[in-house]
């Protein structure tokens, strides 16, 4: 286990950041959690704890800067543009319950320094951004929840940085993928990460070699860009499923999984959670049908990789191979698919998919065995016959398996000559 060794480079990163004054989550860096993660959770072995519900709108002000060697470039239309792309994302992924009320900052705001002077000083121009806000009167919680910086493209090795609450700065172009990335951090989210350990598809907890950061392709806090939506984990986490859409799977069974990646609230079945034998490690199922590759099947992502208590979403990839980015556009559990909890004996496998389109009515259907439960399709029904005087009495037990799995059978008990028999039905 390196779980020390993770420790410590988490320890390493916090450091850097509180060098900077902030807990920022660099799009280049180790992430080490958000300051709303909910550290207490003891173990896995059920849903979390919703960490806080985000509903009703918050305000975004982006402000614009220019350097003394840079002009401010990007243009109001194309912010605008911007903005309302990402409000798309969010209102969808929320199911219409939470939107970003944007402002744009009237004046820009001209730094003194040069693009070579921020370059390689970020935190002197984080420090003046902060100090031109305050002297302009900008007030959190009135004038803006969050705000959104947007400079001349510097060298830092970046194109967008978030302290996880109140700022993000975007650096260069002002896309939504990564405008809308960090506005996923504001809302205390960490990335959408996925573990790549050559052929072994779950790797060792806590090995942070084994994980590629922004893994997940899908998922906008990983590579999945402006149209990803959030991983039904990270949407439990703030509050945007219902508890009649995320299912804690105990008993064997087949379970359909509707699409998660549009707007439409059905209260049907959209994620699964279902423990490992170990009950420090879970994992989680989804279906989404945005992107073609991910139609294809079940997306897999495990819970505790980097400690038991941290709620990362850890994208697996199911058809393991090198750890190199796009490799998990193959990762879904395809049709005919399925793979062993590496703790314990429960087995998954993907029986059929519905779509090959990108639509709210796709779903997959998985089947989860856990040995010594009882599939919650399977029916029972008794009966006792009716039998006249002198007759022989016979009793049936029925058991009728969910359609797919095997054919109904009937046990009856009978009496016939004097006889005991039981008879089960072909
Ligand atoms: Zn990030």
């Amino acid at each position: 286990m390196n779980s020390r060794y993770t420790r410590k480079l988490c320890l390493l990163a916090s450091l850097a950041c509180l060098s900077m004054g902030r807990t920022l989550a660099q799009d280049e860096e180790i992430n080490c959690g958000t300051p709303d993660d909910p550290v207490a959770l003891a173990k896995t072995s059920d849903l979390p704890k919703i960490t806080k519900t985000w509903s009703g709108t918050l305000k975004a002000m982006v402000i614009r800067i220019s350097f003394s060697d840079a002009p401010y470039t990007v243009d109001t239309a194309t912010i605008g543009k911007t903005n309302a792309s990402i409000n798309n994302l969010y209102r969808s992924m929320s199911r219409n319950t939470f939107e970003w009320d944007w402002h744009l900052y009237g004046p820009i705001l001209n730094a003194p320094g040069t693009k070579a002077d921020y370059g390689a000083n970020f935190s002197s121009l984080q420090s003046w951004i902060s100090q031109q806000m305050t002297s302009a009167g900008l007030k959190r919680g009135t004038d803006y929840d969050v705000y959104v910086a947007s400079f001349p493209q510097i060298s830092v090795g970046w194109a967008g940085l978030s302290n996880l609450r109140e700022a993000d700065w975007i650096n260069g172009s002002y896309s939504a993928g990564v405008t809308g990335h960090e506005l996923g951090h504001s809302l205390g989210l960490p990335h959408a990460h996925s573990i790549e350990a050559g052929p072994d598809m779950f790797g060792t907890p806590g090995t942070t070699s084994q994980t590629n950061e922004y893994g997940n392709p899908y998922d906008i806090m990983g590579r999945g860009g402006s149209t990803g939506h959030f991983n039904v984990l990270y949407k439990w986490r703030i509050g945007w499923e219902d508890a009649d859409e995320i299912k804690e799977v105990k008993t064997s069974g087949t379970y359909r999984i509707y699409a998660q990646d549009n707007g439409v609230h059905k209260a049907r079945t959209i994620g699964l959670r279902v423990s490992s034998g170990d009950v420090n490690y879970g994992y989680w199922f989804e279906y989404r049908t945005i992107s073609t590759s991910a139609r294809n099947g079940a997306t897999v992502m495990f819970q505790g990789f980097r400690t038991n208590t941290n709620l990362d979403s850890w994208y697996l990839d199911t058809t393991p191979g090198s750890k190199t980015s796009g490799d998990e556009s193959d990762g879904v559990l395809a049709v005919g698919k399925s793979f062993q909890d590496k703790y314990g004996q429960t087995t998954f496998k993907t029986l059929a998919i519905n779509t090959g389109v990108w639509s709210e009515e796709g779903y997959v259907d998985l089947q989860v065995t856990i040995p010594g439960t009882v599939p919650t399709g399977l029916q029972v029904a008794r009966s006792v016959n009716l039998f006249r005087n002198g007759d022989a009495p016979s009793y049936n037990l029925m058991g009728r398996a969910m359609a797919g799995l095997s054919p109904a059978r009937t046990l009856a008990v009978k009496v016939e000559n004097g006889s005991t028999r039981l008879v089960l039905s072909r």
